[in-house]
């Protein structure tokens, strides 16, 4: 049985919704972090540690957290009061969720992200928003009105393999739902399909023809990289990589007019550390 802890630091109108992870408050010494990625300046991740538990997530190891803690989801309870605080004088795009989903469950009922991405409408920073979650759906009119995009996660259409690699996070019929609502909205939606695995061999059409199918405009693929993953996990579970799934990914979504770009090799890109306390 799972416990619910009540983070009675928040001063939130909560939301209720249901939700049966376990949380915990945390304070955080910033908000938003500098980024070693080229193409992102800050980041912002709400919560630390993420309930979604994807089997190929790499995040803990890199941050030095322990892997069997990750799914703790940790409150960053004064978040909202730090980025008001950091924010003037700023400028630059920032990323709200490079090593947690802002998205995930936990943000029902806490509101943290939706509570960031108020101050951060209010400043001269440009925002991206990367989650797998269709809860994003639920503030799409003010994710377009301060012209934020955003990059939806997918890496099977398959349901049931989701169940299996990502067992906490909505389902790929969710999300795909969720990116035709965004586009058909005028929100500016990606797609990020990382990372392409073993477990989509025979299935790249399939999934092509879905994310196009959405009439989402741009799709970013990576595939899977097995630094800092628990590789001996993956092996258990049969799952490699593929770089002839890449391929054909690649080559179905052009096929059908979507815009690609190979994302190589995120993690190795990543060289700063976010700040998840
Ligand atoms: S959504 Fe991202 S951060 Fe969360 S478990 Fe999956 S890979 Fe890790």
């Amino acid at each position: 049985m799972t416990t619910i802890i009540e983070c009675t630091l928040l001063d939130f109108d909560v939301e209720k919704g249901e939700w049966d992870g376990v949380a915990k408050p945390v304070t955080c010494r910033r908000a938003i972090s500098p980024s070693g990625l080229p193409f992102c300046d800050y980041s912002l991740n709400p919560y630390s540690g993420c309930e979604h538990g994807c089997v190929y997530c790499y995040a803990p190891r890199m941050m030095h957290r322990d892997p069997s803690e990750w799914r703790v989801v940790g409150v960053k309870t004064n978040i909202v009061e730090r980025l008001s605080r950091e924010l003037p004088g700023i400028k630059g795009r920032l990323i709200v969720g490079t090593v947690t989903d802002p998205y995930q469950y936990a943000e029902r009922r806490f509101l943290l992200t939706r509570r960031c991405l108020d101050v951060l409408s209010k400043s001269q920073m440009r925002v991206t928003i990367q989650t797998k979650s269709d809860l994003v759906t639920r503030d799409s009119t003010f994710i377009r009105e301060m012209g934020a995009d955003i990059h939806m996660g997918i890496t099977t259409i398959d349901d049931r393999i989701s169940k299996m690699t990502e067992p906490g996070a909505p389902l790929p019929s969710r999300r795909l739902a969720a990116i035709r609502t965004l586009v058909g909205e005028g929100v500016d939606v990606k797609v990020n399909i990382a990372p392409v695995m073993s477990t989509i061999s025979g299935h790249e059409t399939e999934l092509a023809e879905a994310i196009a199918d959405t009439g989402v405009g741009k799709a970013y693929v990576d595939g899977l990289n097995l630094r800092f993953t628990d590789t001996e996990r993956l092996d258990r579970m049969g799952i490699a990589p593929s770089d002839e799934s890449v391929t054909l990914v690649l080559d179905g979504l052009r096929e059908r007019g979507v815009k690609t770009e190979l994302f190589k090799e995120f993690v190795e890109l990543y060289s700063i550390k976010n700040d998840l306390q």
